[in-house]
């Protein structure tokens, strides 16, 4: 049975070891970190920096102490994340939502590079193949899983295995395009983004959101150049009308995550990857979409692992119970306490994706919880 480490995010009493990041620290130190990392090693902390209008990610204040925890260790912390929209512009999202060398005490790192294509193709499974892993995450030695758990239009819920899956993948392979880049989890085996004349009002969100000027529209008409386009589906996320669709079997895409995640862990040695699961401003999106709603859920804590599977599934039970916010989606969705408010506002088989990387041996659904309050 594995374990899960869960501090709450209530603060009973004034005293910094009861605050938030005072539990993070006592949570850090039940990975045993100095046993996972050598001096010197270069160990990434991987997490998303949001997109422009997306702030709710995990702050600088939070980010700090991994990054502390790691070098005590004699190890070197630097943060990291994929490129999803132009590398420089992405560097300076991370600036202005409060992510930076000063704040968070170690180097921001373009895992792909700033052109976002600077990756390795690493052997997947059956469904994928091979993946084109982030190359700085796969010449890591270690790495610290930094989650932000939410919603998902996709997958349903985002936290761990998402951010290994997508987040550690290039959306563009040099040599192999989107093919091998997180498009083919997102449309895999089908026809790719398809628009509706019919349904379009021209309103031009798509290519406005596009973050890579994929989508244009001259003379009233629609032009696509499915060479560029990394098959994000952002655009298909925004189009209010239903006219742009990245055609999607939920199932399949659990399942490519799964082997994509298991292809991501497969270039480091074992315990060298641990996990930290933020269950903080749990929104309903993703934190690559242009806005983020308010919580639907309210702060529930923070858990640590080595065990991916564990975590992820703790992490779900725990929100499955949780009460809806009020004035939130949940509440005007009108979801019933505990009763699985991600999945009623993204309906997707969300467990899949624990399911599939537990069969793919990333880990255990049993789990002890054990918290730690100071
Ligand atoms: S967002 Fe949808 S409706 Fe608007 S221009 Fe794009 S395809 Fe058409
Ligand atoms: S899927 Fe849409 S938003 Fe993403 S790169 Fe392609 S055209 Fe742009």
């Amino acid at each position: 049975m594995a374990t899960v480490y869960f501090s709450s995010a209530r603060t009973l009493r004034w005293n910094y070891l009861h605050s938030v990041p005072g539990k993070l620290e006592a949570l850090l130190e039940k990975l045993d970190l100095a046993k996972r990392f050598a001096k010197d090693d270069w160990v990434a902390v991987k997490t998303h920096w949001g997109s422009p209008g997306a702030f709710r990610i995990i702050p600088a204040a939070m980010l700090r102490k991994v990054v502390d925890a790691v070098g005590k260790t004699g190890a070197k912390p630097f943060v990291t994340d994929t490129v999803r929209i132009k590398g420089l512009d992405y560097l300076e999202v991370a600036n202005q939502n409060g992510l930076n060398h000063l704040s968070c005490g170690a180097p921001l790192v373009l895992a792909d590079g700033l052109y976002g294509k600077d990756s390795i193709l690493v052997k997947a499974g059956p469904l994928l193949g091979a993946i084109a892993v982030a190359s700085v995450i796969h010449d890591a030695p270690a790495m610290i899983v930094c989650s932000h758990t939410k919603g998902h239009i996709n997958s349903g819920y985002a936290g761990a295995i998402k951010n290994l899956a997508m987040g550690c993948v290039s959306g563009r392979h040099r040599d192999h395009g989107w093919q091998k880049g997180r498009g083919s989890m997102h449309c895999h085996g089908e026809k790719g983004l398809q628009w509706d004349p019919e349904v379009c009002t021209f309103c031009g969100q798509c290519a406005e959101i596009c973050p890579l000027d994929s989508i244009e529209f001259k003379d009233g008409r629609f032009a696509y150049d499915a060479d560029t386009c990394w098959h994000c589906g952002r655009c298909s996320r925004v189009c209010q009308e239903g006219a742009l669709t990245l055609p999607q079997d939920d199932e399949t895409f659990m399942k490519t995550m799964a082997e994509s995640a298991a292809a991501v862990l497969s270039t480091f040695r074992p315990g060298k990857v641990v996990y930290v699961n933020f269950l903080f401003q749990i929104q309903p999106e993703c934190d690559c979409m242009p806005v983020a709603d308010v919580p639907v859920i309210q702060d529930q804590g923070i858990m640590v692992s080595d065990d991916l599977v564990a975590i992820e599934q703790a992490s779900v039970d725990m929100l499955r119970k949780a009460s809806p916010l009020p004035q939130s989606a949940a509440a005007d969705a009108k979801v019933p306490p505990g009763n699985d408010i991600l999945s009623s506002l993204n309906p997707r088989p969300l467990q899949l994706q624990i399911d599939a990387c537990e069969r793919l041996g990333l880990g255990s659904k049993q789990y002890e919880l054990i918290t730690i309050e100071p």
